[in-house]
């Protein structure tokens, strides 16, 4: 694990930051760090008795706005946080530590009821029969005009078994082929090196092809104007340990050479809650992604 010295977003250096709790679920799962009480018999001179629960900071960058957890973790850590996700094993543990876990994971496991939203925004841009690929997309699910899409790809790490018509790929094969469409929906939010990832993406895409990014648009992000605010409402941390601005969104992409179309942030209804999300729509830009 290291900390993120600069912005994980635009690289700036210009970073503040609170302390706050990294979740015990995550801490446990990744580091085997539990709660532990501090009580008097532990003898600590300078330490006074209480609750002790793993610290980290919350960093928020002071040009893009972008609020994240400054621990960033390795593909060893990584792949301890989302082995079995959302499995059975994984969500009765889970449950265990943040009671009503496994009633909201249900609801989550049903599917996206607001594919229809997505793909009103993407019609113009495509053609009846597009190629789709969904990068990190899971079983397929979601995967946007998957009814009608002449080839349906999914490239995901999970191995869990494809919905029907859908083809799971390596990377190899996404390089070798041609999309109409990538769909890159609600990973961001969970990845180490938003740039680096975005930028395999880039490096994958041919002139033609659309890319449709979507993010949580956090509830602290989207109602604290107040940048002071932002930071000091945001003191725990999950799995979505970035939390994207459209402007964050904005320097990644342009980092890694793709030109945005259109940028979009509606609500949804999820998990039983109302939440929001925001979205772009990119090509790559006459300038080539750099490598
Ligand atoms: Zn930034």
């Amino acid at each position: 694990m290291r900390l993120a010295k600069r912005c994980v977003a635009c690289d700036g250096d210009r970073l503040g930051h609170v302390p706050a709790v990294l979740m015990p679920f995550v801490a446990d799962r990744i580091f085997g760090w539990r709660p532990a009480e501090i009580s008097p018999e532990w003898g600590l001179r300078d330490i006074p008795a209480g609750m002790a629960c793993s610290i980290c900071k919350t960093t928020m960058c002071e040009d893009c706005g972008m609020l994240f957890l400054d621990m960033r973790f390795d593909d060893e850590e990584m792949a301890a946080l989302y082995a079995d996700y959302r499995g059975e094993a994984y969500t009765r543990e889970r449950d265990r530590f943040e009671p009503g876990y496994a009633a909201r994971n249900a609801i989550m496991l049903e599917g996206s009821a607001y594919i229809g939203q997505i793909e009103a925004i993407l019609e113009p841009y495509l053609g009846a029969k597009p190629r789709v690929l969904d990068w990190g997309g899971d079983t397929g699910v979601n995967t946007p005009f998957r009814s009608r899409a002449m080839q349906h790809d999914v490239y995901d790490i999970s191995n869990r078994p494809m919905v029907e018509g859908a083809r799971s790929v390596d990377l190899d094969t996404v390089k070798a082929s041609v999309y109409d469409l990538i769909v890159f929906s609600h990973v961001l939010e969970h990845v180490p090196y938003p740039r680096e990832s975005l930028r395999e993406i880039a490096n994958a895409m041919r002139q033609e092809t659309i890319l449709y990014v979507e993010v949580p648009h956090e509830e602290v992000v989207r109602l604290s104007e107040n940048p002071a605010q932002r930071l000091d409402r945001k003191r725990h941390w999950h799995e979505h340990i970035n939390f994207f601005t459209p402007s964050a969104l904005d320097a990644v992409c342009e980092d890694v050479g793709l030109s945005i179309i259109e940028h979009q942030s509606f609500p949804i209804a999820a998990a039983g809650k109302n939440s929001h999300v925001f979205s772009i729509l990119a090509r790559r830009s006459t300038r080539a992604a750099v490598a």
